[in-house]
């Protein structure tokens, strides 16, 4: 494994991500929205998640760029990338299927919305941002370069923390006692733990 491979293996598992990220796009648009919570805020948060997981990584596997910020390369951490973006690309194959027609790239609540709570959604409330939490990990450990490696959490991290909140309010409005009920036996990424 080199620092070149490890970048065009990052590449690989983004455009298998896109593709699994497909379908749901498309068929997401079959249910109108009944009720969203859209806005500039939102245009922010998902353009700050955007750039720190996909435009700066980019551009740096593109480019080189910022070269200055470039650490010794470590086969092993590559290696246990590779890992963890594949656990990545799990949730996010099951999230989908498990959300359904549920799923909005964005804060929105479509007609027939139902609460799911099984699935990956059994223990933790937002098992798809844990995805996002493994792929900035994957980043990290793949891209030896502190600027483009942790970029990912720093744009997915506010993307998350603008949101999470405000994404629970829209579904405590929705579903009332049951997201209460739900949020007390439940974990927001990260199993029993957080
Ligand atoms: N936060 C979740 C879902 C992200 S997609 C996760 O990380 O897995 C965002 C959309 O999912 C929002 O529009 C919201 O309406 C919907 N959503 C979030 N949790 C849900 C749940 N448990 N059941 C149904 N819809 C949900």
């Amino acid at each position: 494994m080199t620092p070149t491979v490890a970048k065009f293996i990052w590449l690989g598992l983004c455009v298998v991500w896109l593709a699994l990220r497909l379908r749901p796009n498309v068929r997401s648009r079959k249910t109108p929205v009944r009720y969203s919570a859209r806005g500039m805020r939102e245009t922010i948060l998902l353009g700050c998640s955007l750039t720190g997981l996909g435009i700066i990584p980019a551009i740096y596997v593109a480019t080189g760029f910022p070269r200055f910020a470039d650490y010794p390369f470590i086969a092993a951490l590559a290696y246990f990338g590779i890992a963890v973006f594949a656990g990545a690309l799990w949730l996010f194959y099951r999230t989908h299927r498990d959300l359904g027609h549920n799923w909005s790239v964005s804060l929105d609540l479509r007609e027939r919305h139902t609460l799911v709570t099984t699935g990956v959604y059994r223990s933790v409330r937002h098992p798809m941002y844990s995805g996002f939490w493994l792929m900035a990990l994957a980043q990290a450990l793949l891209l030896s370069n502190w600027v483009a490696g942790l970029s990912g959490f720093v744009g997915f991290g506010i993307l998350f923390f603008g949101r999470v909140g405000r994404e629970e309010e829209m579904l405590i409005s929705a579903f009332g006692e049951e997201y209460r009920s739900y949020m007390r036996r439940t974990a927001q990424v990260v199993p029993w733990i957080y």
